[in-house]
This record gives C-alpha cells, sequence and structure tokens, in this order.
C-alpha cells in the first residue's frame, strides 16, 4: 500500500448558505491540520469566497481545494446568480431553489467517479448524498449543523408527537417526552413541517433526511461534549445513533485575519472595529445580530433601536440594510446615530462576528440563536438575550436559558420562517439589562465564562473535541482500509 493511499481524501458538501457553508470550511481547515485531504465541492457563487478563505492554510502546505459544480438557477426559474439560501425570499423561490439544490446529484455524482474520495461530508439538506456515496462505496457522515441537544429533540418530537396531544391552544406548553431535562415547547415554536398539514416544501425533506441519516454512516457535529454531555449521550446512546463531536469549530480561526475572512467580506474593516472595542471597557459592550438569513421589518428595528437607547449600554449592531445616502432611515428614530455617537455602531451589513465576540470589551450577545452564533457565543464566554425566528432556534433558546442558564430570552413566542416577531422596546431594555448588570448578569457571565474555557480546551491536544475528531480520522482509516482489501481479494 503505497503511502498516498494512506492519505484520506474527504468530500465536503455543504448547503448552499451561511450557516452550513461557514462551519463546513472550518471543519475542512481542521481535518486539512490532521494531514487529510480535503476537497470542497460547491457552486461558483460559493468558490471564490471557499477558495478565499482557505488560501492561507494552502501556503501553510494544507491539502484543500475547491471544486465547482453548476447550480441550475436559470433553469428552475430562479434568477441568475441566485445560490445561496439566504437569497431567497419567497415560498416560491424557496421551492425552485431546493429543486435546483436536489438536481446537484448528477454533477456530485461526476465528480466522485473522478476523484473516488474515501468519503463524503454532506449537510443533512441533501438526503440523496447517503445513496449517492453508497454507489461508490464510500461512507456519507452527516452535517446537521445544529447541537446534540435540537438534534435529540426533532427526533423526540418525531417519535413521540407530543404536540399532537395538545388540544386546547398552540400556546399551551407540552414537554418533551424521554427527555434528559424537563424541557417545555409549545406548538407555536415548532418548524412549520410539524405544525401544517400541507407541504411547506420542508415536509418532505424532512421526512428523507431523517431516512438518510438512519442508512448513512454517522454524523458530526459542530458541539463539545462538555456543553451537553447528556445530550451526547443521550442521542448516542439512547437514540442509538453513530456521532462525533469536533467543534467549536470557529476556534480553528486564531489570528484576527482568519476571523475576518468568515463567511462574506465584512462591511467595516477588522482594524476599524478593534480600534472601537479596544477602546472599551471590559464587558461594557452588548454584540445584536442575528445571522445570515432572519430579517426584520422597518418598525422592529425602530424597536431594537429604542430599547438600545433606553438600556443606555454600549452595543454594536448588526443590520442587513444599505447605508441610505443622506435621505432618512425609516427604520431609525430620528437623530438615533448622533446621539449614540460613540457609544453605538451599526454595521450595515456583515460584521466580523468572531472577531467582535471575541474581544474582551463585549460583555453580551443578543442572538437569533442559530447554533452558529450561539456557539460562537458560548465560546467567547458572554451571557445571551435569546431571540429566536425559524429553523429550529427555539430548541437552541432552552438550550441556553435553561439547561445552561448563561442567557435570557427577549420573549419571542412564534416561528416564523424569515420575519422575526414584534417585541417592544421595553422588553428589549428589560432583557439587555438582566445580561449586563447586577448580580443576575454576573451569575450569568461567570457560568458563561467557564464554558468558554471548557469550549477551548476541548479542541487542544488531548482535549474531547480534539480526540473525538482524531477517533472519527480512525475510524475512517480503518473502513478505507477495510475496502481495500477486500477489492484486493
Ligand atoms: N455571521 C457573520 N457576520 C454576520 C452575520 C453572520 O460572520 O454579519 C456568521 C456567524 O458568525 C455564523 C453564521 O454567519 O457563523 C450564521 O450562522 P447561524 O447558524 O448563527 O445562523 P443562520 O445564518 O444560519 O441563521
Amino acid at each position: 500500500m503505497d503511502s498516498e493511499w494512506r492519505q484520506l481524501h474527504l468530500f465536503f458538501f455543504p448547503y448552499l448558505a451561511p450557516g452550513h457553508m461557514i462551519p463546513a470550511i472550518d471543519m475542512a481547515k481542521l481535518f486539512a491540520s490532521q494531514g487529510l485531504k480535503i476537497s470542497i465541492i460547491t457552486t461558483p457563487l460559493h468558490a471564490s469566497l471557499v477558495s478565499k478563505t482557505i488560501e492561507k492554510s494552502k501556503t501553510l502546505g494544507f491539502k484543500l481545494d475547491v471544486l465547482i459544480i453548476e447550480f441550475p438557477s436559470v433553469q428552475v426559474g430562479l434568477p441568475k446568480g441566485c445560490e445561496s439560501y439566504n437569497m431567497v425570499t419567497s415560498p416560491d423561490l424557496r421551492k425552485k431553489f431546493m429543486k435546483a439544490a436536489a438536481m446537484l446529484e448528477n454533477p456530485l455524482g461526476k465528480l466522485l467517479q473522478e476523484h473516488r474520495p474515501d468519503c463524503l461530508v454532506a449537510s443533512a439538506f441533501f438526503p440523496w448524498t447517503t445513496d449517492l456515496a453508497g454507489k461508490f462505496g464510500i461512507p456519507r457522515l452527516i452535517f446537521h449543523a445544529t447541537s446534540f441537544f435540537s438534534a435529540s429533540t426533532y427526533e423526540c418530537l418525531r417519535l413521540y408527537e407530543p404536540h399532537k396531544n395538545i388540544p386546547s391552544s398552540d400556546s399551551e406548553p407540552f414537554i418533551i417526552p424521554n427527555f434528559p431535562d424537563e424541557i417545555k415547547l409549545t406548538r407555536k415554536q415548532l418548524p412549520d413541517f410539524f405544525t401544517q398539514n400541507v407541504e411547506t416544501g420542508f415536509t418532505n425533506l424532512y421526512k428523507q433526511t431523517v431516512e438518510a441519516e438512519l442508512t448513512s454512516y454517522g454524523a458530526v457535529f459542530n458541539s463539545f461534549y462538555e456543553l451537553e454531555p447528556a445530550y451526547a449521550d443521550y442521542y448516542r446512546k439512547v437514540l442509538g445513533r453513530k456521532a462525533w463531536h469536533i467543534g467549536p469549530v470557529s476556534l480553528c480561526n486564531k489570528e484576527s485575519e482568519d476571523k475576518v475572512q468568515r463567511g462574506k467580506e465584512a462591511s467595516i474593516h477588522g482594524h476599524e472595529c478593534l480600534e472601537w472595542l479596544n477602546s472599551k471597557e471590559p464587558n461594557s459592550v452588548v454584540y445584536v445580530c442575528f445571522g445570515s438569513m432572519a430579517n426584520f421589518n422597518d418598525s422592529q428595528l425602530m424597536e431594537i433601536a429604542m430599547g438600545l437607547e433606553a438600556s443606555q449600554q454600549q452595543f454594536i449592531w448588526v443590520v442587513k440594510k444599505e447605508k441610505s445616502d443622506g435621505g432618512k432611515e425609516e427604520w431609525l428614530p430620528e437623530g438615533f446615530e448622533k446621539r449614540v455617537e460613540g457609544k453605538g455602531l451599526i454595521i450595515r451589513g456583515w460584521a466580523p462576528q468572531v472577531l467582535i465576540l471575541d474581544h474582551k470589551a463585549v460583555g453580551g450577545f443578543v442572538t437569533h440563536c442559530g447554533w452558529n452564533s450561539t456557539l460562537e457565543g458560548v465560546a467567547a464566554g458572554v451571557p445571551m438575550v435569546t431571540w429566536p425566528v425559524a429553523a429550529e432556534q427555539f430548541f437552541n433558546e432552552k438550550l441556553v436559558t435553561q439547561v445552561l442558564r448563561i442567557g435570557v430570552g427577549v420573549g419571542v413566542q412564534q416561528w416564523v420562517r424569515f420575519f422575526g416577531d414584534s417585541i417592544r422596546s421595553e422588553a428589549i431594555e428589560k432583557a439587555l439589562l438582566r445580561i449586563m448588570v447586577g448580580e443576575e448578569a454576573e451569575e450569568m457571565r461567570s457560568r458563561a465564562r467557564e464554558l468558554g474555557k471548557m469550549a477551548n480546551r476541548a479542541v487542544e491536544e488531548g482535549g474531547s473535541s480534539y480526540s473525538d475528531l482524531n477517533a472519527l480520522i480512525d475510524d475512517l482509516r480503518s473502513h478505507a482500509m477495510a475496502g481495500e482489501t477486500t477489492d484486493n481479494n
């Protein structure tokens, strides 16, 4: 057996959305740092960004490359260049996007045929990749881009359907059955494919995802054992799934320039951001950001602005708006930016999130509870105000507020796909003060800080995630060698 063959070659095939792409690139860098060869398969729009992000790792000698497949946007009736899920904002476009994503099977199959990698790591939203990998005799690892807690919640809802036994109201809480902790949810907080009898575009995809997981080789989690031990055990031992935890993967970005490079080009220069933060006291700034998907209408943004101002806390607030050229911005109170000058910074567009969160001046995080953001907040050791919108964000909120007790909810009750619930400025102000000022805030901060330390230890040599990553690599190596032996016989 030659030594070249022994270098395992993995294909990474992340879903075409920042919340999947960003951690998948970090993960790819992590595997490459352990001596594996990694190819990231993606479409032209993402390819240039991915290439830029992995440039430095490549100059360090890591084996990473990008293989491009075309996304059939125009073919399904999407605008040309519409290749990222955060670019679709209506149910019709969403259906088309999902159709186009399913059409990637052929081009991916061609690449598998040509390169014959040892394993395919693919997003949960590409359920067909399990069978495709099977055709090439290689394992498919599933990447959920969420926590053990939320993956277990999904599974218990599917198995026991507790939400179907609540006749009276969508707001009536029910308990997740057979769960390690007593966690209550309401029907209003569940993704629509649990509560609606009509096909939402996700109903079938969800079913296929569940089936594909049962037959795939296992799942890889961006999490660490010490964060959710009861749920990592529950998922593996009670639900009987094979899974490895290798996170927080964002911690592979050690230098400021790596942290700035994640996701899109940031709308603010890294230096400018650091300079602003350097002028602040430790734990004195709240960072407010709702990820790459969630949007709010102008009246909700106005309430956020008023809540921030009333709380008298310093802040960095990320808003998905362009800067207006001099005209009035309907989503901001009159004179807002002048009044908060020096105290508050609005980033319009994309923020270097990890760079900001990791700064010692940041003492709190208002988050929509996307799993990446949640884990980045944990790794930075900051308490959070939870403001879930869609996906499994209401589940992650429970983990933060009830299990870890490092955050408080702003009070959102209703799951929506894209546009957030209407929360009044008074509730925002109150939640901000609870995580920033007083005894309760200090207690949460000290728990969050401990978790942050554990997160950093988990990815160091000998840590739980480092060990699980190597256990997974050993497993894949044995699998590949067993395949080779069979082929030779
Ligand atoms: N992110 C960022 N800058 C922004 C918004 C988001 O760097 O202005 C990153 C964030 O650090 C995280 C990802 O985008 O890694 C968002 O993923 P998450 O799971 O939190 O939420 P989603 O966007 O999938 O709802």
